[in-house]
């Protein structure tokens, strides 16, 4: 007969890290973690740059870790090689190359549906973050372009002439990281840049200062054509720069389909709704992690949201 878990976590980042560690210090007996890329930490391997710096009160939001996993400052290879530590010393059943498609829930059992295979849980943690989907412009882009057109770093190499688009702090460090190796501009529609942590919008100025990147400030694109296999980029001040390659940093959408497939009700905003202790209206399913903030999630907001969690289940159970 098929088991039924104590929880299925749905997501192997930060988010169902966390739960992973404090569900098995708190003594769950069964936990199953569904991951859809073929490792944990898809949004870290896949969004950060190599060596970046990776700050724990990220954006200056300061958050002391309420459960047991101590997380500090780092780079990208460090968290990893920490994350793979801690699922290393828990071992639990985990299944890679897999992707929720929905959750049902039946009587009392949730039935937790991937691309290949079916479980059974008594409670389900989403914490299937944003990334998966990002942000697109509103223009159309070239589809002779798609390789040069970019919404993460994997395809970037050294030398090439990069521009990057957005004003966020995934934008900002890009550009400084990349700028060490490439020639890069940094494109942003506003005039100034009003949601950066203290030490990016410091550095960011000091490069522009030092003339290690350039910026272009205060305008947008207007549209992009392909110029013998490059990226013609039209601004709306009228002039055009012709790029190896062209990098979108302007954030992720909540997949709200998924969500609503799984029976998670959704706000006027387009946010998913849950109360106090991160559970949806279905009771048992949860969110963790940067779904289940409105704007700005971190690794520590989302490691705090899974140890909120696993107490909540199991002073309810
Ligand atoms: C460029 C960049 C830099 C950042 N720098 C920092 C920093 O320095 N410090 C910091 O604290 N935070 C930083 N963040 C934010 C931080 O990465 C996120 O807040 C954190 O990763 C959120 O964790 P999460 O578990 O909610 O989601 P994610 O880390 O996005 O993990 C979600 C996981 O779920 C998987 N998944 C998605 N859908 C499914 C599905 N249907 N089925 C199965 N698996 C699925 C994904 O493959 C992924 O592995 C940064 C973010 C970016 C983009």
């Amino acid at each position: 007969m098929q088991q039924t878990y104590d929880i299925v976590i749905i997501g192997g980042g930060p988010g169902g890290i966390g739960a992973v560690v404090e569900a098995k210090a708190l003594g769950m007996k069964s936990i199953l973690m569904i991951e859809k890329g073929d490792n944990h930490s898809q949004t870290i391997r896949k969004f950060y740059k190599d060596n970046k710096r990776v700050d724990k009160n990220y954006k200056g939001q300061e958050i002391e870790l309420e459960g047991t996993i101590d997380f500090r400052d780092g780079t990208k290879e460090s968290t990893l090689n920490y994350f793979d530590s801690l699922l290393d010393s828990n071992q639990i059943d985990a299944v890679f190359k897999s992707e929720v498609e929905s959750v049902t829930k039946v009587g009392e059992i949730f039935h937790v549906v991937t691309t290949t295979a079916g479980y059974k849980a008594k409670n389900v943690l989403v914490a299937i973050g944003t990334m998966g989907k990002p942000n697109k412009p509103d223009y159309t882009l070239p589809l002779s372009l798609k390789e040069r057109i970019n919404f993460n770093l994997d395809k970037c190499s050294q030398g090439e002439k990069l521009l990057l688009v957005g004003g966020g702090n995934s934008a900002v460090e890009y550009a400084i990281e990349l700028s060490k190796t490439n020639n890069v501009t940094l494109n942003y529609r506003r005039d100034s840049f009003n949601r950066l942590n203290d030490i990016n919008l410091k550095m960011i100025h000091e490069f522009n200062g030092q003339e290690k990147l350039r910026l272009r400030l205060g305008m947008d694109i207007l549209s992009i054509e392909n110029e013998n296999g490059l990226v013609k980029v039209n601004f709306t001040d009228g002039y055009y720069t012709i790029y190896d390659r062209v990098v979108y940093a302007i954030g992720g959408t909540t997949p709200i389909d998924f969500l609503k497939k799984c029976g998670i009700t959704i706000d006027a905003d387009g946010k998913p709704e849950f109360d106090e202790n991160f559970e949806s209206r279905v009771k048992g399913l949860y969110l963790a992690g940067d779904i289940a903030v409105k704007s700005g999630g971190s690794i520590a907001i989302a490691l705090n949201h899974a140890y909120h969690i696993i107490n909540h289940i199991l002073k309810h159970k």
